[in-house]
């Protein structure tokens, strides 16, 4: 999602911003803009609906500036919507949303303050303009007393050129620092190659950049003491030398999973040893791909360590008013850390006393410095919107998990756990399903919609297989239990309507192909995944995909990766870039 910079430099620093918002471009966004202050005092603006690249041309004059890449929730995508915004002496640039934006605005109106956008972001420039009265920091601090929300801020003042003040609240900012700059940034892979130290702000932290030095600050303009480390060379972004990001990054789940538990067998889980044994209840929480990784957690948890576990929409937890407590764990799933809404979730778990647990991607992330506990996979940096390596490593991070709370209990890992190691090389032998799925994504790209259905831990990667073909390649496409199809959904069924199954436990795959062999009866088109050879000759589906054999209870780590490739090149087919599907963002900073 979105993301802000801000640069002072000892030179002309046009680039080195347009460089930083090319490293944010794969969080997703619709606009783009640069404001720089010249040392004459000048504000310079340049801001485009579209690519960062509509901003290159000769460079805005200036060694202090701010950028923005717009992943718009105010007011639709438009060269006026655009950030920065400049009221006055200052131009802004803002990541979050402003929730109390309408009174604000509503007050500045009757002020006589005229708005040449219809983002909420504006009115944060308008009350920094109406607060100044010479004093840069301060005027930005007393705006952001009146903003309710959530917000990254950069702001840039034409009485002081080598200065820009940044806060955060709820939307992630970090400091970095290299010899010949100074920056601001959303995250730290946008800033690698350029700043060599980085540190992360908490939420109400000011930064400060200005005399050639970073400093952290409390609204007061009190000192806060940080600590700089050095930027670490696994977030470095690498390009997809051929073909797409995704592609690249499906082709790299096999040393992904290997690099994952290397990791997981290196962490210490004494520190949470406690709660792994005595939990009462456990939670786990996650949006998107990660709470399909997540419901996957609460089926393995509670069938192994045979305590109740709650899988929630991380969006949804607070409206219950959920039952958590002390002495309950709640994991928190997020490849990015940085996701709002399950942010959200883990402080009101952790406020209500219970232990949160997260795994992330991002070992600096929010949730990481929430979390009483974090595992970090080691997917490395994932540049598509859509997930695909991050999910399978959650999934063996939250199998790993389920394992050492068995183990805490019991004395005894589940049978599966000797088989992980093998994962990584299963994975591989999936690729030898892509021949097929390209077939069947040439035949099927112009269907209208599809099913996936499964049974037991396969309904969870019938969902997740249908949110990427739904995600890149627009086509609606449904995740289901296969049992619920003759409850309502049949109806939906025609001549040639794709109906995927996924079928990786012997025991329920006679069911299974009971639904299968009903939609076929009705005209579907019907492909079955299974690694059971018995499953695979028995049922009477079109087309059939042999996946690699493994512990059935693992099967959900692979039989995904043909899904994923599947809808890869079902979008690629239809003309569309799965790297950037419209309207989504990679990680979602709002709620
Ligand atoms: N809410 C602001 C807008 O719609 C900022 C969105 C963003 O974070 O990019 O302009």
């Amino acid at each position: 999602m979105c993301g802000i910079v801000g640069c002072v430099s000892k030179e002309n620093c046009y680039e080195k911003i347009l460089s930083a918002l090319s490293g944010l471009e794969y969080r997703g966004y619709d606009s783009a803009g640069i404001a720089m202050v010249s040392p004459s005092k000048t504000l310079n603006v340049r801001k485009k609906k579209g690519y960062v690249s509509n901003l290159k041309g000769k460079p805005l004059a200036g060694d202090t500036g701010i950028g923005h890449t717009r992943w718009a929730t105010h007011g639709k995508p438009s060269d006026a919507n655009a950030h920065p915004h400049v009221s006055g002496k200052f131009a802004l640039v803002h990541n979050g949303i402003v929730e109390n934006f309408r009174t604000l605005k509503d007050e500045l109106l009757r002020q006589g303050e005229v708005f040449l956008s219809e983002t909420d972001s504006e009115v944060i420039v308008k009350l920094i303009a109406r607060a100044y009265d010479g004093d840069f920091f301060g005027a930005v601090a007393k705006a952001c007393e009146r903003l309710k929300g959530s917000y990254a801020l950069a702001v840039l003042c034409a009485d002081f050129p080598g200065e820009i003040v940044g806060v955060r609240q709820g939307s992630p900012l970090v400091a970095g620092a290299a010899a010949d700059a100074l920056y601001l940034c959303s995250d730290v892979p946008a800033l690698c190659g350029a700043a060599e130290f980085i540190c992360p702000a908490s939420d109400g932290e000011f930064i400060r950049i200005g005399g050639g030095k970073i400093c952290f600050c409390d609204g007061q303009g009190r000192e806060i003491c940080k600590q700089f480390t050095r930027v670490p060379p696994e977030s470095r972004l690498t390009s997809a030398a051929s073909g797409t990001f995704m592609e690249k990054e499906i082709s790299e789940i096999p040393r992904a999973l290997s690099d994952t538990l290397a990791g997981l067998t290196e962490t210490d889980f004494a520190p949470c040893a406690r709660i792994l044994r005595g939990a009462k209840q456990v939670y786990a929480a996650a949006c998107g791909t990660a709470l399909h990784a997540a419901e996957m957690f609460a089926d393995v948890a509670e069938s192994e360590v045979r305590c109740p576990v709650f899988c929630f929409a991380a969006s949804e937890f607070r409206y219950r008013d959920p039952l958590i407590g002390k002495d309950d764990l709640f994991v928190a799933v997020s490849q990015s850390g940085e996701t709002a809404d399950t942010l959200q979730a883990a402080r009101l778990a952790k406020e209500r006393g219970a232990y949160v647990l997260a795994v992330t991607n991002i070992a600096q992330s929010s949730l990481a410095s929430l979390a009483h506990f974090t595992i970090v996979m080691r997917a490395g940096p994932e540049i598509a919107v859509a997930a695909t390596k991050s999910y399978n490593c959650q999934l063996l991070c939250l199998y790993y998990l389920a394992a050492q709370m068995k183990f805490y209990r019991t004395q005894e890992f589940p049978d599966w756990f000797a088989s992980l190691p093998s994962l990584s090389s299963a994975a591989e032998e999936t690729f030898g399903c892509f021949l097929q799925m390209s077939a069947l994504a040439a035949k099927l790209k112009d269907a209208r919609g599809m099913f996936c259905l499964g049974r037991g831990l396969d309904v969870r990667t019938a969902e997740e297989g249908a949110l990427k073909v739904k995600e890149i390649a627009y086509v609606f496409a449904e995740g289901y239990a296969a049992g619920e199809l003759k409850h309502g959904t049949l109806a939906l069924i025609e001549e040639g309507f794709p109906v995927f199954t996924i079928s990786t436990s012997p025991a329920l795959a006679s069911k299974t192909d009971n639904a299968l062999a009903e939609a076929k009866a009705r005209g579907a088109f019907t492909v079955l995944l299974s690694q059971d050879t018995a499953a695979l000759s028995e049922s009477c589906a079109d087309c059939k995909c042999a996946l690699p054999a493994l512990h059935e209870k693992l099967m959900p780590v692979l039989a995904v990766i043909p899904l994923q490739y599947f809808a890869c090149r079902m979008c690629l087919l239809r003309g569309y870039d799965p790297d950037k599907p419209r309207n989504l963002a990679k990680s979602v900073t709002v709620e």
